[in-house]
């Protein structure tokens, strides 16, 4: 995985609008129901090929989600392989 969201869960409105537009289709609408009576949004699985590309949290109207991407690797660990 190269990226990952975390969901604002009780701040999501379950509009499907992240889902609809990430380019890998690895959001869903969850079972479970949030304080606000919504279905927030997830990842489909926790190894989901998320990229950390951003896009849900640029479409998302309510600011709910949070990417993060997976840092470079350390100058070792690429000097290491050569
Ligand atoms: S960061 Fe990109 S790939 Fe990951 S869930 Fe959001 S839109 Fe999809
Ligand atoms: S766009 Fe925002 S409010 Fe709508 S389902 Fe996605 S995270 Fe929830």
């Amino acid at each position: 995985m190269a990226g990952t969201i975390i969901v604002n869960d009780d701040r999501c409105k379950g509009c499907g609008i992240c889902v609809e537009f990430c380019p890998k289709k690895v959001l869903q609408l969850s079972e479970r129901i949030n304080i606000m009576g919504y279905h927030p949004v997830e990842l489909i699985s926790e190894d989901a090929d998320c990229t950390g590309c951003g896009i849900c949290a640029l479409m998302c109207p309510d600011w709910v989600i949070t990417v993060f991407r997976e840092t470079k690797k350390k100058k070792e660990e690429v000097a290491g392989k050569s």
